[in-house]
């Protein structure tokens, strides 16, 4: 498979980024509505090291909704397939990614996919650790292994913006308390939740956790296994089928990557023995997707051929 390059990663950008007057920046989460519209910056990072990127690079964003990801691996690692299973389900829905509904008619009531809000806070709930603190910190550190930057933290303003508003998460977490998918206090979860969807990073150092996916799990720098690849491949699997929200059918026709979606303009996708990309601009189509990420992944699926289907 073809290298990205940077001029045509400049190239694109160029044509995709006045796009962003398309949409809107999220408002729901008090702290985001100071994102500038027209922010856009992309990186690719391959598997042989290389990076190529352009627009605000150093720019630092709230991964948000990408975290989860990273949570349902740690949930793998830590209690296998059949555990979290039981949790959450394994299907894509139509709903939007706050809906409560299947909830209440889904017989038994669990999350339908840890993508979905009900189901990543399922899953957070799931980790090990004896507080909020334990658990962030067990995100963090496998952020800090992948990426080989131990800096990265989350955002404290936007976390906290997110912790006191978040009354439809807070709704969620009850209806499944009631039906025994979670235990132990909402607000503890909460806390855990909303900083890890905090957690803030740029362009280059989310695209190496894209890389590592596209490389199976294993260390770009040394081969080492961070994330057995049988739990790459089910992460994969759930960004192809409910990564992009609602939306996900559409883009697994125009894209066609594994790819996950964050409510802060974020996407990342996974080009699997190639390397992983990253792509920012905060404002979002309807269902959520970054309007600029979605047309520059668009062209760059073109142009390269990546389409795994
Ligand atoms: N923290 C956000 C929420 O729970 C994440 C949503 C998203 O990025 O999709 O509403």
């Amino acid at each position: 498979m073809q290298n990205v390059n940077q001029e045509d990663l400049v190239k694109m950008m160029e044509h995709v980024r006045v796009y962003a007057n398309n949409g809107k920046v999220a408002d729901y989460i008090p702290a985001l509505k100071k994102q500038r519209p027209e922010m856009h910056a992309v990186a690719f990072q391959h598997i042989n090291g290389e990076c190529v990127s352009t627009g605000q690079v150093d720019y630092n964003f709230t991964i948000q909704s990408v975290s989860k990801v990273l949570s349902l691996a740690i949930a793998l690692m830590e209690h296998g397939v059949e555990a979290v299973f039981s949790r959450v389900g394994l299907e894509p829905t139509s709903d939007p990614f706050y809906s409560i509904s299947t909830l209440e008619v889904g017989k038994p009531s669990k999350p339908l996919n840890p993508m979905i809000n009900a189901g990543a806070l399922a899953i957070t709930n799931m980790l090990c650790g004896g507080n909020s603190e334990d658990r962030v910190r067990t995100i963090l550190s496998l952020i800090h292994r992948i990426t080989g930057d131990d800096t990265i933290y989350y955002d404290e303003e936007v976390a906290k913006s997110e912790f006191e508003t978040a009354f439809l998460n807070r709704s969620l977490c009850y209806f499944m308390k009631q039906n025994g998918v979670i235990t132990g206090s909402v607000e503890e979860l909460l806390d855990t939740y909303t900083k890890q969807c905090a957690i803030s990073m740029n362009v280059e150092q989310l695209a190496k956790i894209g890389a590592l996916f596209a490389n199976d799990g294993k260390s770009l720098d040394t081969g080492e296994e961070i994330i057995p690849s049988f739990y790459s491949r089910i992460c994969k699997t759930f960004m192809v089928t409910c990564g992009m929200y609602n939306a996900s059918g559409e883009f697994a026709t125009k894209v066609g990557i594994p790819a996950k979606s964050g409510v802060s303009g974020v996407i990342l996708g996974v080009v699997k023995n190639l390397g992983g990309v990253a792509v920012f601009g905060p404002s979002l189509d309807e269902k959520g997707n970054s309007v600029i990420g979605l047309k520059l992944l668009e062209k760059m699926s073109a142009h390269y051929e990546w389409s795994i289907f």
